[in-house]
């Protein structure tokens, strides 16, 4: 047995009553089973503040990108446009997908370290009437940044333009009113905020823009409108990964027992703001400012000439309880440290006591 927590963007830390819920073998055909997933679908609305009359949760099979690329492909189809706003991998990921599909698209880039600005937007789209939909990520977890998809989603909106949110690591974790924020189809998956495991990701999808999704996809198995078709009654269209679906499930019921989405904001938050504070004190500064930092993940700078390497500290931590990150922006030097799972102060201090302790050896 590996006896480590994680300090990462997910897969995290999860309950060991999450992890007991896989050791059943379900049958995908059972009432019992589709009720499960329809009791998913339900609560993940009520995390997102919509009604069933006008948005619905699409499960998909495999990890969040495989989430992503069927919103996105499903939805812009071989006639549309997409506008990709990107400062981080993940923003990145969506033009590799548009690629891939042989989607008509254009990025805007933004530096890592600043969020995308809704007056930019606002311009391209009033330049290029070609564009009909506009795709961003909330947290990227490249960096940690929290992007403002209110403000972005107000401008896409007053363009009558389609908004597909990529809120992977920030669903769950960051409270996201998905209609009053102009969100047509948003995408997390299971082994983020909610604190279930890897295996599918989940899409939720307005559904005045769902149904014109018909007949548009360009892959059979991302195919958004035949999964969501499909899975009227709860059944999945082709094999569910059942132990994850009822690892889910618990996790929701955990959740939901801790006090929702506020409860799960509040720990986040302060297990975030606990984790900078006592890094700054030794020596460690962040790569995001505090007014943009997300309460999710933190990009830290390496001391200057501190001597030591990605590998030595993350060893040195491992065999002390803790997994934590490798840096991902690529213009400076950095590590990041996740703060989401059952992760608590605690666990916080004691991270820091082993960095006191790393920085010792070094002297
Ligand atoms: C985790 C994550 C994804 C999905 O990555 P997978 O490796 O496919 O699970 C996408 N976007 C963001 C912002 C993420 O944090």
């Amino acid at each position: 047995m590996i006896h480590y927590k994680l300090l990462t963007p997910g897969p995290l830390t999860t309950t060991d009553t999450v992890k007991q819920e896989m050791m059943v073998d379900h049958c995908t055909w059972d009432d019992d089973y589709k009720q499960i997933t329809q009791k998913i679908r339900g609560e993940l609305l009520e995390f997102a503040h919509v009604s069933p009359k006008e948005y619905t949760v699409v499960l998909m099979q495999g990890s969040g990108t495989f989430g992503v690329e069927s919103a996105i492909t499903s939805s812009v189809g071989r006639d549309g446009k997409l506008l990709i706003l990107a400062n981080g991998a993940y923003g990145e990921r969506m033009e590799d997908i548009a690629k891939h599909a042989g989607l008509n698209y254009r990025i805007q880039n933004f530096p890592y370290y600043q969020v995308p600005d809704p007056a930019v937007v606002a311009q391209i789209l009033a330049e290029d009437p070609e564009i009909t939909h506009v795709s961003m990520v909330h947290s990227e977890t490249t960096s940690g940044i929290l992007n403002d998809i209110e403000s972005v989603g107000k401008v896409v909106k007053a363009a009558g333009k389609v908004f597909i949110v990529d809120a992977m690591s920030s669903f769950g974790g960051v409270d996201i009113p998905v209609a009053d924020w102009g969100i047509d189809f948003l995408i997390s998956s299971a082994n983020k905020c909610i604190q279930g495991v890897p295996g599918f990701s989940f899409i939720i999808c307005r559904l005045s823009e769902l149904e014109k999704c018909k007949g548009k996809a360009v892959s059979l198995s991302l195919d958004l409108y035949d999964q969501w078709k499909g899975m009227y009654d709860g059944k999945w269209r082709f094999t569910s990964p059942t132990h994850v679906v009822l690892a889910f499930s618990k996790a929701i019921e955990e959740m939901k027992e801790e006090g929702g989405v506020p409860a799960r904001c509040r720990k986040y938050e302060e297990n975030n703001k606990l984790l900078i504070s006592e890094m700054k004190k030794l020596g460690f500064e962040t790569y995001i400012d505090e007014e943009h930092q997300g309460p999710i993940i933190t990009t830290f700078f390496y001391p200057e000439n501190c001597g030591y390497t990605f590998k030595e500290m993350y060893e040195f931590i491992k065999e002390r309880g803790y997994a934590i990150y490798p840096g991902k922006v690529t213009e400076a030097d950095t590590f990041r440290i996740g703060n989401i799972g059952e992760i608590y102060p605690e666990d916080i201090y004691k991270l820091i006591d082993i960095y006191k302790e790393f920085l010792a050896t070094r002297e």
